[in-house]
């Protein structure tokens, strides 16, 4: 594949603000010709791809703004496939601007946001959807989507998918075939290897169009609510869980990512609590916990958490409440509060009407929690059954192709089983095949292109 050199572009690639080093990437055609006449060094025209050289960027006057090291890449083996070189200078507001400046004098201009990938996969670098997972591995900030996100860059399900489409298209170029032939009954595109293509590229859409929930989870978090009678514990559980999360992050050295309000990471996995500003307020409000205001909170919830009080419990309320909880089809996990004050008999009592697994907790007292945590943990990868490496499917616009596609098959496969026409089957195997496109970015438009990209930070 031919690659292009566009006009030159620059910004800064690391993250704005006071830091060691910051990294200024240059992209474009003459891009090393131009940085070589700020540079004080070697001749970097002169300098192999994949070379490091050390020397001052200065003023026209020769005055010197800092010293650096220049990364040279030479097209086609850079990111943007283009010529590329990364300035790594001190990182002072200041001397950033001074060169960015510098850089613009000799007619290069800011890059727009996502531009260096755009760049990246225009050159054929990537495809569409290993360039959205260079955006969700930058904003990933756990280490599920980190995964998830690592997965789709290394070409994850695009590939396999690019590979069938290309077979799809072989066999519509044989149906359309027929078409020309109008009257005559002629069949070009054998039906039942077509089937056996379309029932072969349902099987791998399926767990990926299952495993959206699981990936919008991942990225979004798990949105996840405590839900039980007034007085089971259910503010001083969040509270117990919020804090030890802030104690585990604040314990890490040189973090300085500010605990997001309600937000608990376990295992690499993120959890949202949700409905938590009522948990937070004044105990002393009456709060007639009917089931219809509990199951208003679950509505939004992907796990409920059912807290009970160990101590206060009533066997026919608390069978009640549990089939309420298992009618609503929500995974969700028992939870028996106040272990401290519970005897070993009204556990097993409660243990034996509950009839599963029951996380025994003490909320004031921090007894357990890590139980607890694991076990939401565990839950959330059994329902999901999320494995390391496979691919999850997190952006909404590859589960809107992805369905779209399995849809188009369905028809075409019906159409098949009711011997439609050629041309009736010509038009869903188009349907299907346009998704696919759409979806890898093998079909693109203007506008697709700018409202990924531009989700983009610049530099990026
Ligand atoms: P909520 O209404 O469900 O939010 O319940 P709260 O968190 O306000 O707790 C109700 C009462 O139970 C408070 O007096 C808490 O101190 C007490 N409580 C909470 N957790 C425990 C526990 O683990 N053991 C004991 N003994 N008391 C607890």
């Amino acid at each position: 594949m031919t690659t292009y050199q566009l006009e030159p572009i620059a910004a800064l690639a690391t993250a704005p603000g006071i830091g060691a080093i910051a990294v200024i990437r240059v992209s474009g055609e003459r891009s090393i010709e131009i940085t070589n006449q700020l540079f004080y060094g070697k001749n970097l025209t002169e300098q192999a791809s994949h070379t490091a050289h050390f020397g001052t960027i200065r003023n026209a006057d020769g005055s010197i703004i800092d010293e650096v090291l220049i990364t040279v890449f030479r097209a086609p083996k850079s990111f943007t496939k283009e010529d590329v070189v990364e300035i790594s200078c001190h990182g002072s507001e200041f001397i950033i601007q001074q060169i960015l400046r510098r850089l613009m004098a000799e007619g290069v201009r800011l890059a727009r946001p996502g531009e260096f990938t755009q760049r990246a996969f225009l050159n054929g670098q990537f495809d569409l959807v290993q360039a959205e997972a260079v955006a969700d591995l930058i904003a990933s900030d756990s280490d599920a989507s980190h995964r998830a996100a690592l997965t789709q860059l290394r070409g994850g399900f695009s590939k396999q998918l690019k590979e069938l489409r290309q077979q799809l298209i072989d066999f519509v170029a044989l149906v359309e075939l027929e078409l020309d032939f109008g009257e005559e009954d002629v069949e070009f595109a054998h039906r039942d290897q077509l089937r056996q293509l379309m029932l072969t590229i349902r099987r791998v859409l399926h767990p990926l169009i299952d495993s959206f929930s699981t990936g919008n989870a991942i990225k979004n978090g798990v949105p996840t609510v405590i839900v039980g009678k007034p007085n089971a514990g259910k503010s001083t559980l969040l509270n117990a869980l919020l804090n030890e999360e802030k104690a585990i992050v604040s314990d890490i050295p040189g973090t300085t990512r500010d605990v997001i309000e309600d937000e608990l990471f376990i295992e690499g996995i993120r959890f949202r609590l949700i409905d938590t500003a009522g948990l937070r307020q004044a105990t002393d409000q009456i709060e007639a916990i009917g089931i219809e205001r509990t199951q208003q909170k679950m509505r939004d919830a992907a796990l409920v958490i059912y807290l009970f009080d160990g101590r206060n419990s009533q066997p026919d309320e608390f069978q009640l409440a549990i089939n309420e909880i298992r009618a609503s089809g929500k995974p969700y996990i028992l939870v028996g509060n106040k272990l401290d004050a519970i005897s070993d008999e009204t556990r097993q009592t409660l243990e034996a009407i509950a009839d599963e697994k029951v996380v025994w907790i003490s909320a004031a007292r921090h007894t357990h929690l890590d139980e607890l945590k694991s076990a939401l943990s565990a839950r959330v990868r059994l329902d999901a059954a999320v494995q390391t490496g496979s691919a999850v499917v997190t952006n909404s616009r590859h589960y809107a192709h992805l369905t779209g596609t399995d849809n188009a098959l369905a028809q075409a496969i019906d159409g098949l089983d009711s011997g439609v026409t050629p041309d009736w089957l010509a038009m869903d195997l188009r349907v299907a095949l346009q998704h696919l496109g759409e979806l890898t970015g093998e079909i693109t438009t203007d506008d697709l292109l700018d409202s990924i990209f531009s989700k983009f930070c610049i530099g990026k």
